[in-house]
């Protein structure tokens, strides 16, 4: 996953503060590093089909290399799933005591076709200001700033406060068969286990025309839930139809759900989103925006922003038709229908709660609704005072007076998995991309190189600040 700025669906208010200038980059031997290590990882392909091994053994002796002891980087794989590896590493405290911070990428990619690009996805290309290949964006640029941070520390004798551990790991793109966040906390719980998670898979800058507009902090995520919808008919031969049709029962409930909209719902996440975005914008939309952003919200603003599908998304539980099938021949009565209907549950909702909303909606007792499987609840990290101002901190130090945001994600990432094993996940990766050129998992997936320059150096000063007191 990779953020797709959620709150892009309001018109933006023309900026007030002017183009900021670059922000700050590492020193010129920390760059090169950062750099060489993102080719190197561009170089590896590390889709599904081939696996996140490969470049987790090459980050495996560069940490060695510099002296990481062996038991502080430790490659753990499935038995049976060996390509699917990851790298965890230790950065030790002095003193034990405060629980550590837990550092969050992936290492695998999407899969990408030579022919589809107008250069290698597998060979980092610099050209026009930009890197470009598979990972650039979505996300070796990330593990590239946290590797070079992890070396860069150990050069400078840094001393964390708590330990710091980082986890590159497998299998976030291609749907989890051997998840490397989730088979890392179930097996190897010890050694990731965190009072607080940093995932740079999500948040970051938003340009327009090289203008900064602000900096997300992703808190939560929509919780992914499927349910299947089944009914049946008698019946028959095609030329002899009656009054009990399965496929018309079921275009009949389809069409109800169509028109149902689930209740308002908000966090304090979201409620702070408006909030804050109500200050960058003029007219209803501003004030629309502060009216949802109440503790109990305005009806008719949320029903106006909800004539936006991304603000609809932001302001309640969705579940969506996305699969269809029934009959069983051309000349012969259905004897059967089925729907997949695809949820997307605000953070608190439940699979129980929207199955009964579900129910009623469709109002039929002769389709059956089952749940597919049980969903990765992921609870809202809170959008504390603490953690707001922690980041805060670095984001201004390298970009003075951005707006900073909190945001839930419509999609799910990686963050859902330690934020349902009970730590709280922030998402505060260093990127600033430009809002009209998103390329994460698509053709010609590019970062510009001043931005990685400065996303390492964020890179370095984000960890230092949660390694310590
Ligand atoms: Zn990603």
């Amino acid at each position: 996953m990779k953020k797709l700025a959620v709150l892009l669906a309001l018109a933006i208010l023309s900026t007030t503060w002017a183009a900021t200038p670059p922000g700050p980059v590492p020193p010129k031997a920390d760059q090169e590093l950062a750099r060489d290590i993102l080719r190197e990882l561009v170089d590896i392909n590390t889709t599904h089909e081939h696996g996140s091994t490969a470049a987790a053994q090459v980050m495996q002796q560069q940490l060695l290399a510099v002296g990481f002891a062996a038991e502080d980087v430790v490659l753990i794989a499935p038995a049976e799933n060996p390509i699917k590896g990851s790298l965890v590493v230790r950065y030790r405290a002095k003193k034990q005591g405060l629980k550590p911070v837990l550092f969050l990428g992936h290492l695998d990619v999407v899969e990408a076709k030579r022919e589809d690009w107008t250069t290698d996805p597998f060979q980092l290309t610099q050209k026009d200001g930009y890197y470009y290949g598979r990972g650039t964006e979505d996300m070796k640029d990330g593990d590239a700033a946290m590797l070079e941070t992890l070396i860069r520390l150990k050069r400078e004798h840094f001393v964390p406060a708590r330990d710091l551990i980082v986890a590159f790991t497998a299998d976030e793109e291609a749907g989890g068969d051997a998840n490397g966040p989730a088979f890392a906390l179930k097996e190897h719980r010890e050694l990731i286990d965190a009072g607080v998670a940093v995932n740079l898979d999500g948040g970051g800058g938003s340009l327009k025309n090289g203008e900064r507009l602000f900096y997300e902090i992703g808190t939560s995520e929509k919780v992914y839930v499927t349910f299947t919808l089944e009914t049946t008919s008698p019946g028959g031969h095609g030329s002899l139809p009656g009054p009990d049709n399965a496929i018309y029962r079921l275009a009949d409930a389809l069409g109800r759900l169509e028109k149902y909209k689930f209740p308002v719902m908000t966090t304090a996440t979201t409620r702070a989103s408006f909030e804050k975005f109500a200050a960058l914008q003029t007219g209803p939309q501003h004030d629309d925006s502060l009216a949802v952003a109440r503790e109990t919200p305005d009806p008719d603003a949320a029903e106006r922003l909800s004539q936006n599908v991304k603000l609809n998304a932001q302001l309640r539980t969705t579940c969506v038709a996305t699969l269809i099938s029934g009959g069983h021949a051309e000349n012969a009565l259905p004897q059967r229908a089925k729907a997949t209907i695809q949820c997307r549950m605000m953070p608190g909702d439940t699979a129980e709660n929207v199955q009964t909303l579900l129910t009623n909606t469709l109002a039929d007792p002769k389709i059956s609704i089952t749940l597919d499987a049980p969903p990765i609840l992921s609870p809202e990290s809170p959008p504390t005072r603490q953690i707001m101002e922690k980041a805060g901190k670095v984001v201004h130090s390298m970009w003075p007076k951005v707006p900073i945001i909190p945001t839930m994600a419509s999609g799910f990432s990686d963050g859902r998995q330690t934020r349902t094993a009970g730590i709280p996940t922030y998402d505060l990766g260093g990127l600033w991309a430009d809002v009209d050129d998103n390329r994460a998992h698509g053709r010609d997936e590019r970062i510009g190189v001043q931005e990685f320059d400065e996303s390492v150096e964020y890179t370095y000063r984000l960890m230092k600040a949660f390694a310590a007191k």
